[in-house]
């Protein structure tokens, strides 16, 4: 892992040249190699969400530099007929600029989406952020209903969270966490998210609008197949989603067993921030990336 801090840290040229450690979790640096891996997704009956990799934007020009690409992203999947929505980091397009700004990108993102009824998520990242991007999402929604944001089941807010979402309808994503979180804000033992997991899942399996099973968890998984079957709830009510590279076989069994299953693809050159939170939450992901150092 010592590794890591000096890919983080490394020269954009050099960071460049070091891409062949994040190939398996980043599908390319540009949309062109991100619609690809899409519509190889697809021929495998996945769908897929597409994320532009970046994130704590501080300059207005940035911001807009990444919501111009969100937009023509839409346009690429559209015109390649491809089965995929748009994952959208709020602190990549200005929220730590201000709230406003990060609207009006947004704004313009969804734009774009209205064409053609595309989802947009609001992915969720540190806990300082949130009640922030629910605002911004709240706002949005009341001009675009295919909108949502992710609950991270790590949170002691999020059971709150979750009761508020489904009485709004909203599409809700549930994941884990992946932000390092002190005991105040996040439960700690991975137990006790996986306990709460459980609880949320089931809340929105049962009252919510489609949710997004977001994990790789095989005892989650289960136990949410387990829970639909025995409340009837129709795989078409949810959907599994995981990430890009991790699992993959995993992703098309479940397909094949009948559910759907999204797939998040991340790409671009701010590969690095990523990078580093997949490596940091398993050991197989680093012995992934180990092995690619001998295969290359
Ligand atoms: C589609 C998607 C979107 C996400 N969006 C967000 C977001 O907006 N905000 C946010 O904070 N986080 C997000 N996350 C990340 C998430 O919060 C977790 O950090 C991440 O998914 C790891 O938790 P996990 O439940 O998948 O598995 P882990 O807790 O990492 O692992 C649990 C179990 O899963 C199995 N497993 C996991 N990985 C592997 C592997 N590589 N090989 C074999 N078995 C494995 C093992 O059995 C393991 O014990 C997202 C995750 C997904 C899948």
């Amino acid at each position: 892992m010592a590794l890591i801090p000096r890919v983080l840290n490394a020269k954009p040229n050099l960071q460049r040249r070091l891409f062949f450690l994040a190939k398996r979790f980043v599908a390319g640096e540009t949309v062109d190699s991100a619609v690809a891996a899409v519509q190889q997704l697809n021929a495998g009956g996945l769908s897929a969400t597409l994320d532009f990799l970046g994130e704590d934007v501080l300059l207005e020009r940035d911001a807009a530099q990444t919501t111009d690409t969100y937009v023509a992203m839409i346009d690429r999947i559209v015109a390649a007929g491809a089965d995929a929505n748009v994952s959208v980091k709020l602190s990549a397009i200005g929220q730590a600029i201000s709230e406003d700004l990060a609207l009006a990108n947004l704004e313009r993102i969804i734009a774009r989406a209205r064409e053609t009824n595309m989802f947009v998520r609001l992915d969720m990242e540190g806990s300082s952020t949130v009640d922030s991007t629910y605002r911004i999402c709240d706002r949005a929604l009341a001009d675009y209903e295919h909108v949502g944001p992710v609950v991270q089941a790590y949170l002691h807010r999020a059971a709150a969270d979750v009761e508020r979402l489904i009485a709004a309808r909203m599409r809700v994503r549930l994941c884990k966490g992946a932000y390092k979180e002190p005991p105040p804000v996040a439960f700690q033992p991975m137990a006790d998210i996986r306990a709460n997991y459980l609880t949320l899942a089931r809340a929105l399996l049962e009252r919510g609008n489609y949710p997004g099973i977001a994990t790789h968890d095989d005892q989650l998984i289960e136990a949410v197949k387990k829970h639909a079957r025995e409340n009837d709830i129709g795989p078409e009510r949810f959907e599994f989603q995981m990430l890009y590279g991790i699992r993959p076989n995993k992703q098309r069994r479940i397909a094949e067993e009948g559910y759907r299953m999204r797939v998040y693809v991340p790409f671009g050159t701010h590969w690095a921030g990523y990078f580093y939170r997949r490596l940091a939450e398993r050991k197989e992901n680093v012995f992934f990336v180990v092995r690619s150092l001998f295969s290359k």
